[in-house]
């Protein structure tokens, strides 16, 4: 007899995503009280159909009627966020990354982005494509867009640009590594173009057609801002911009957020169902790869997390402020208006 969801459950204390789990449910198996383990944002199943195949962002056992459930998402299911000293966490023995170490130590900053940001970034290369060697842009420097650029770093891109608006991302960019390409200077693309038609050395015979990137990541999502005004959305802004920069034959991964209803959309361009004018034709005519979606947690969480533990990656570069949980509102509010240099927040319980 298979036990329903609530009593697959445990009870974590967390900061952001990750704690100690204080307590299981009778059909937990695997977890167990004392474990210290990260909960991916996306909630799943780990058995049904789409679970099975690695398709965890769509499970169809945790939010009935609909494909995929997650933690405070809009149209996501009824579930509360995982930003609290307590977290009811449904279908634990699936959901529950177990990590090594104890409270404390040098990888908590590291294993917590494994809760979001980090998988987001991780899943928006997978869905580029990103090979060693590549030409990469990602179009957002926040917490998912900087970690995708990691990602495509790990994944042994050649050539990394990151574009944002903001000085204190752009700064952070620069920090990790990548090219950064302010977008208040003028158009990010033709200032890629021109950085990669200054690089050294000879060309294939028709190679200067191919001065764009051969992959191109959206971290932006629904509010992008137009670029010539920037105190205003447009949501085709960044599509708009990829499509011009992406190679023929190259491919884009749209990882940032794209909701089925815009409460606000922006006056010029935004649509309230979520529909939007795409250059359909210039990703046709080039042969682009495009991928969508939110990420497969179940996929990566592992291997990441063996990445942090081998030394291979320090995700947690990208924090820039240590908060307690109690703040949380404070944060969220300097965040929004783009104050006090946040760029990636921790939050603590005591
Ligand atoms: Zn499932």
């Amino acid at each position: 007899m298979t036990a329903g969801p609530e009593r697959r459950l445990a009870r974590c204390s967390v900061t952001r995503g990750w704690g100690i789990v204080e307590v299981t449910g009778p059909a937990v198996h695997r977890i167990k009280r004392g474990d210290r383990v990260v909960l991916p944002a996306h909630i799943f199943c780990g058995v049904c159909f789409n679970c099975a195949r690695g398709d965890s962002a769509a499970c169809l056992r945790v939010y009935p009627g609909h494909a995929g459930g997650a933690y405070a998402m809009p149209g996501m299911g009824p579930f509360r966020g995982s930003q609290a000293a307590l977290v009811r966490v449904p279908f634990a023995d699936a959901n529950c990354v177990v990590l090594p170490g104890s409270l404390g130590d040098d990888f908590e900053d590291d294993f917590v982005l494994i809760a979001d940001a980090w998988v987001a970034g991780w899943h928006a290369t997978e869905l580029a494509g990103v090979r060693p060697a590549d030409t990469v842009a990602v179009f957002g420097a926040g917490a998912a867009g900087l970690l995708a650029a990691y990602s495509a770093q790990l994944r042994g891109a050649g050539e990394v640009y990151s574009v944002d608006l903001i000085d204190e991302r752009i700064d952070k960019a620069a920090e990790l590594g990548f090219v950064p390409v302010d977008a208040r200077k003028g158009d990010p693309v033709e200032q890629i173009r021109e950085l990669r038609r200054a690089r050294p050395g000879s060309r294939l015979p028709g190679q200067e057609e191919m001065e764009g990137v051969m992959a191109g990541i959206d971290a932006v999502g629904f509010q992008a801002r137009d670029r010539r005004r920037p105190d205003q959305e447009d949501p085709r802004q960044v599509i708009n911009d990829l499509a011009r920069l992406v190679n023929p034959t190259g491919r884009l991964g749209i990882a940032g957020v794209f909701t089925a209803t815009d409460a606000a959309p922006a006056p010029e361009g935004g649509q309230a169902d979520g529909s939007l004018h795409v250059p359909w034709a210039t990703l046709f005519n080039k042969g682009v790869t495009v991928g969508f979606g939110r990420t497969h947690d179940r996929r990566y969480t592992t291997h990441l997390r063996d990445l942090i533990i081998s030394g291979r990656a320090r995700p947690s570069q990208i924090i820039t402020h240590h908060e307690s949980l109690e703040d949380a509102p404070s944060i969220y509010d300097r965040f929004d208006r783009r104050v006090d240099g946040i760029v990636k927040a921790m939050f603590t319980h005591p």
